[in-house]
């Protein structure tokens, strides 16, 4: 099948098409163009931008749905609906709990992904906690904080049946250059987040194998010219990549925009979101407790005690609030697939490049998803898309 768009945003070499073509077979992309197409196309996208399938590296739950308390049904439909805020792979987040639970939950999970529901990748699992700093645990139980002996990182990689991808610790507390090893030699990406460390602390995580930051700014010792903390190591560390949650609510748009200049090609836009996203103010759940939607667009959850809880954020949105921020659409664009394909070893995902897998995203004007597909396939359209998708394939593409 062969596309084009007014605009075709690689994420990859090429930069920018405008316009541009990709054609697609057994789910890959075969070949990437600007200007006129090779063959008159089977689907013309007449306004807006098509980009690589969004990559969320941190979700936990969404519709309602609550990862760490999930069921089959429950999950296969977050999975399945996913695609319709643009994300085409995800990594589902537990985040702190009492380590026996923990060891259940991402079993649980990993069988569930195990059998690849239909809808949205799952690459793996995030596990956020509970190897984290008191004094910077935001909405984590701090009773279930724990230390990272061999022994239990050991027991939660295991229960994880081989999907855990990522797991965010802080990098101060006893053990943790030991885990980071632990988990980097078993070939998972360890990120430091709710974490007290110094910069000094956070480059011995880097030597020790960490390559994240996980939600930069946020719970974690912020920027003094002085002492640079977690975020003034991790925005000067070239081997450092940094989560983002770009909902404007969690960071501001200068603080937005100062790391997008500061470490460019190192950020990842993440959403965090919880069970409330996508819903109705009202209360859910997050890590098997309690929290508030507010009213008001975009307006993160919060616990009874005003901590921030997660996010009620779209990837889709996430982009373009970092274009509102100052990036410009390319780059917010490689933030939230590229960067964090590469940052999880998964170079086949997240650009639009020969051989790359076709999972992609058809933006409107307004940076709203309009379609998304998955290997090529088509899983969601909005009523003007399916419309278009339709006319096209009974009568051809007008010229
Ligand atoms: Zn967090």
């Amino acid at each position: 099948m062969l596309i084009t768009a007014p605009e075709v945003i690689t994420a990859a070499a090429g930069g920018v098409l405008a316009p541009g073509y990709l054609e697609l077979a057994d789910g890959v992309i075969r070949l990437v163009g600007g200007g006129s197409p090779p063959r008159p196309p089977d689907l013309a996208l007449p306004v807006g931008y098509l980009l690589p399938g969004l990559i969320d590296l941190q979700v936990n739950g969404y519709f309602g749905e609550e990862f760490q308390a999930t069921t089959p049904a429950g999950f296969n439909g977050v999975v399945g609906r996913l695609p319709s805020l643009g994300s085409t792979a995800f990594l589902p987040t537990l985040i702190t709990a009492p380590l026996a639970e923990l060891a259940d939950a991402l079993a649980f999970v990993a069988g569930l992904a195990a059998a690849r529901p239909a809808g949205a990748r799952v690459l793996g699992l995030h596990l956020e906690g509970p190897f984290i700093a008191r004094s910077r645990r935001g909405a984590h139980n701090p009773d279930w904080i724990t230390e990272p002996s061999p022994a239990a990182v050991s027991r939660l990689i295991d229960a994880a049946k081989g999907q855990l991808r990522l797991v965010t610790l802080a990098a101060e507390i006893p053990g943790a250059i030991a885990a980071i090893r632990q988990l980097t030699q078993a070939g998972i990406v360890a990120s430091v987040g709710h974490s007290d460390a110094t910069a000094a602390q956070l480059a011995q995580a880097a030597d020790a194998g960490a390559s994240m930051v996980t939600h930069l700014f946020d719970a974690q010792r912020g920027l003094h010219h002085r002492e640079p903390g977690v975020v003034g190591q991790a925005l000067a560390d070239p081997r450092l990549t940094a989560g983002l949650i770009a909902d404007l609510h969690h960071v501001s748009r200068q603080a937005c925009q100062i790391a997008f200049t500061a470490a460019p090609g190192r950020i990842a836009l993440v959403t965090d979101a919880a069970a409330c996203a996508g819903m109705p103010p009202g209360r859910y759940l997050l890590g098997g407790e309690p929290i508030e939607l507010p009213p008001g667009d975009g307006v993160p959850p919060v616990r009874a005690d005003g901590t921030l809880a997660g996010s009620a954020l779209r990837m889709d949105s996430a982009v373009a609030n970092m274009v509102t921020a100052g990036a410009t659409l390319p780059a917010a664009v490689a933030a939230a697939s590229r960067v964090p394909a590469d940052l999880i070893g998964r170079a086949d995902l997240g650009r639009i490049a020969a051989g790359a897998a076709a999972d992609l995203v058809w933006l409107g004007p307004d940076l709203r998803t309009r379609a998304t597909w998955i290997a090529g396939e088509l899983v969601f359209a909005d009523t003007l898309a399916s419309d278009i998708v339709r006319r096209q394939a009974d009568q051809g593409v007008p010229p």
